[in-house]
């Protein structure tokens, strides 16, 4: 930069150049005349850089100053400097504002900045998908015309925003919202928005889950109590009925105990969020084993059962797990499929994965039950599943085992035909598929 102008200089430079110009006056003998037409061109050379300094910078409109010398120069220099600190500046805000911007952008919630009379300033993209705002579209317009919810502009009266509010999205209402407003800078609100979906839902299920529980158990203990509050030592049924409130009890109290028993299956599962594999699970000898207890429970209904087991089929996983999973398909067949029906089981290698499957020919399930099944304590027949003594919870439980053997649970079904209950253990989990593609890849 250059240094000040110095005054004294500048007044010493003009005094001397009326002094030569007075001197000049005097030998040609017109002073008045030398001083007034120097004063004139000194006024005309001032006019001249006043129109070059309005022509850069109203037409110009270029960075680089005109050249020039003197007092002119030093004066354009100086405004140049302004215009180019003026421009880093900017520069610098601009980038600030867009951090700023790229930072919000990047929140997983909506953010809309607000003037204190609801006008927008800004929001981000995350504000036009959970709440339909519009940037720049909507810049200026009042938040509280394009969000009309009574409950929302009740909010917004009340200015009481300790509290979030909850809100079904304008614009999708399967989405649950929860609005936070908060004071941010100077006269300006900032209005976050999450999405709380899943978390509602979670909420949800937890509710359900804890008053099903509830009415699961009730349900056999009101059966039981009955029968004690009209037996005591005065009342003693006679033997025949005894006889029937025994079996009955017994009944209850095995599907207590049974519900007891998945209910902590089921939190054991969950309750280990790290799987840990055993090397080897001999899927085959648990199958017979499997075979032998499905023959017991079948003797009432007297089905056709065939297991078809690949007895060199062995998998990485959790032996319970699998147990349980396998079992439930299995107990199910029995329960669900009348008398004398045909049940096929099979435990074949299919590619590198190993398949099982669990086919009936009973009377099938309709396809809007079937998406539901593996819901908890989801029954298709309530009456019927409670006289089976189901507790509404095995598939849940098989749903959970494959997840967490990187399986899903694939059901066919269709009424009057019967069920396909299958999943698969994918490669990585079944000993012997990796050698197998070892050997399968052709010598280079
Ligand atoms: P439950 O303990 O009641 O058997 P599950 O979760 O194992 O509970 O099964 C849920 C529902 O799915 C059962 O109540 C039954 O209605 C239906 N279901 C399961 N397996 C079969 C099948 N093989 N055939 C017909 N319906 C079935």
């Amino acid at each position: 930069m250059r240094q000040l102008l110095s005054q004294r200089k500048v007044y010493t430079k003009l005094f001397l150049f009326y002094c030569f110009i007075a001197l000049v006056g005097l030998i040609s003998n017109s002073l008045l005349l030398a001083l007034l037409i120097f004063t004139v061109a000194l006024l005309l050379w001032h006019y001249h850089h006043l129109f070059i300094m309005d022509k850069w910078l109203w037409r110009d409109r270029k960075l680089s100053p005109p050249i020039s010398e003197g007092i002119w120069g030093h004066l354009f220099e100086g405004i140049y400097y302004l215009q180019r600190r003026d421009r880093r500046k900017k520069r610098e805000l601009r980038n600030v504002v867009r951090r700023f911007r790229d930072g919000a952008e990047a929140l997983p919630e909506a953010v809309v900045v607000l003037t204190d009379d609801w006008s927008i300033i800004w929001s981000n993209k995350l504000a036009q998908i959970l709440v339909g705002l519009h940037w720049p579209a909507d810049e200026g317009q009042r938040l509280d015309n394009l969000i009309r919810h009574p409950d929302f502009l009740h909010y917004l009266k009340q200015a009481k925003f300790e509290q979030p509010l909850e809100l079904a999205s304008p614009v999708n209402d399967e989405l649950t919202l929860e609005f936070n407003i908060m004071s941010y800078g100077a006269e300006q609100y900032l209005l976050i928005v999450r999405d709380i979906t899943q978390l509602k839902q979670l909420e949800q299920i937890r509710k359900d889950f804890v008053a099903n529980v509830s009415h699961e158990l009730r349900t056999p203990l009101t059966v039981l109590q009955g029968y004690l509050e009209v037996m005591d030592d005065e009342h003693l049924p006679d033997k025949v009925i005894w006889k029937k409130a025994h079996n009955v009890m017994l009944d209850q109290t095995k599907r207590m105990d049974a519900l007891v028993q998945q209910l902590l299956t089921l939190s054991r599962i969950e309750a280990s969020a790290r799987v840990q594999f055993e090397p080897v699970v001999d899927v085959p000898a648990m199958l017979h084993q499997l075979e032998q207890e499905a023959q017991t429970l079948n003797r009432d209904k007297q089905h056709s059962i065939r297991f078809d087991i690949d007895d060199n089929l062995k998998v990485t996983g959790v032996t319970e797990e699998l147990r349980s999973a396998f079992s439930n398909l299995v107990t199910n067949a029995i329960k669900y499929t009348p008398a004398g029906g045909e049940i096929n089981v099979s435990w074949q290698r299919q590619h590198l994965k190993a398949l099982f499957a669990v086919n009936d020919n009973g009377e099938g399930i309709a396809a809007h039950h079937v998406k539901r099944l593996t819901e908890r304590f989801y029954r298709v027949d309530q009456a019927r599943a409670r006289s089976t003594g189901g507790t509404g919870l095995g598939l849940a439980i098989v749903k959970h085992v494959l997840s967490r053997h990187n399986s899903r649970l694939m059901i066919f079904s269709e009424p009057g035909k019967g069920s396909s209950f299958s999943f698969s253990i994918p490669a990585e989990l079944v000993l012997g598929s990796k050698t197998k593609k070892r050997e399968e890849t052709p010598p280079h």
